[in-house]
């Protein structure tokens, strides 16, 4: 990822007269005085971790960087993620999503926000459209928000199977889906559909139903809290199995885990070890989205936000707890999203990825420092 470019005639604009360009990634790093000697040593700032344990930053596929929904009035509308919260996560790649509230909550607030956190140095990405169809958009459509807008990279999170979406027929999810497929196609995106799934009995019935009567495939979805119940978890396993991908929410509640919620660390180590490839498993925080609570007549009874830290917490329980092997809970963590998300220089440190990583604590399971981009961007007080 080093290049000296030798000896040229620079003009910077001004005449520099004979240097040498070190490249580092796509920018120089220095120029050399091609007329005084150097070694590159002298030019390489150096940080001695003195053998502490680096993983590649996380990579969450659904945070509610601008706030959530709001269920239960204008009393309960969840925050704004702010840079430090975002920055001391773990986190680095965030890909950011309207919630239930797509009305006053707008793509236009999305796309400020992932840039606000942008500058601060994290990567941010962000899903257009909206729980409900017909989706909200920015420019108009779904496909011209895929293809002019850099930061989004699909569309979502629709709701499938929940009472509060727009209940979309299998003819309305095809052609949002096959709208972001070509529009992925053709900027180079994914152009996934990420999909909420709601506690409905119907489950992911919605996705195959598309999968079956058109050519588009069943992993053009992505759909999430696949661990909300031992129902819908099933039948994930079997989404799984048939090529589908299955994300679990990592944010949870001691209300969700008594109404069954299958804590997300165990939905990993049961997921795994009923056979599914980790390539088809991923974790998100569902970030700053309310987690809203409603009785069995749908009732709405309260509500709390989801976390972004929970991600690295899961990822620590699945880990420490279920002794999943550190590669395969890495896969759930960080790299199956970005494969899914066809973001090839995320969630993996290796030659050509972004410096993107953690520094786990000395003999603990605790954030260190972060790295996003090649710079620290915090370090544990
Ligand atoms: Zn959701």
């Amino acid at each position: 990822m080093l290049t000296l470019v030798k000896n040229v005639q620079l003009f910077t604009p001004e005449p520099r007269g004979l240097c040498h360009l070190l490249i580092a990634a796509h920018r120089i790093a220095a120029v050399i005085d091609a007329t005084e000697a150097f070694h590159l040593g002298s030019l390489i700032n150096t940080v001695d971790l003195e053998g502490r344990r680096v993983i590649p930053g996380l990579v969450d596929p659904l945070v509610h960087y601008i706030g959530g929904g709001g269920e239960g009035g204008f009393g309960n509308r969840t925050a704004e993620l702010s840079l430090e919260e975002a920055s001391a996560s773990g986190v680095t790649t965030l890909v950011g999503a309207l919630g239930t509230d797509a009305i006053t909550r707008t793509p236009a607030n999305l796309i400020g926000k992932a840039r606000e956190l942008a500058a601060g140095g994290l990567t941010t990405y962000a899903y257009t459209g909206s729980y409900q169809l017909p989706p909200v958009t920015l420019t108009g459509t779904v496909a011209s928000d895929i293809l002019y807008i850099p930061e989004f990279i699909g569309v979502g999170e629709v709701a499938i199977s929940d009472h509060r979406g727009s209940q979309p027929s299998t003819h309305e999810l095809t052609r949002l889906a096959a709208d972001a497929r070509t529009a992925g196609l053709l900027a180079g995106k994914s152009g996934i559909v990420f999909i909420h799934t709601g506690d409905a009995d119907t489950h992911l019935e919605p996705l195959r139903s598309v999968a079956k009567q058109s050519a588009i495939p069943l992993k053009q979805f992505y759909p999430t809290h696949i661990n909300r119940t031992p129902e819908l978890f099933e039948d994930g396993l079997r989404f799984a199995r048939e090529g589908g991908l299955i994300d679990f929410t990592t944010s949870s509640t001691p209300e969700l885990l008594a109404g069954g919620e299958v804590p997300a660390s165990e939905a990993v180590a049961r997921a795994l070890s009923a056979g599914i490839d980790p390539a088809r498993i991923s974790l998100s925080s569902d970030a700053n989205a309310s987690l809203p609570q409603f009785d069995e007549h749908h009732r709405f009874v309260g509500l709390k936000p989801g976390r972004l830290r929970s991600l690295f917490e899961v990822l620590g329980e699945c880990i420490n707890e279920h002794q999943i092997n550190v590669e395969s809970a890495l896969r759930c963590a960080a790299t199956s999203a970005a494969n899914t998300l066809k973001l090839p220089h995320k969630g993996r440190l290796g030659t050509g990825s972004d410096a993107d990583f953690i520094v786990l604590a000395e003999g603990s399971w605790a954030i260190d420092q972060v790295w996003a981009l090649g710079k620290s961007i915090y370090a544990a007080p």
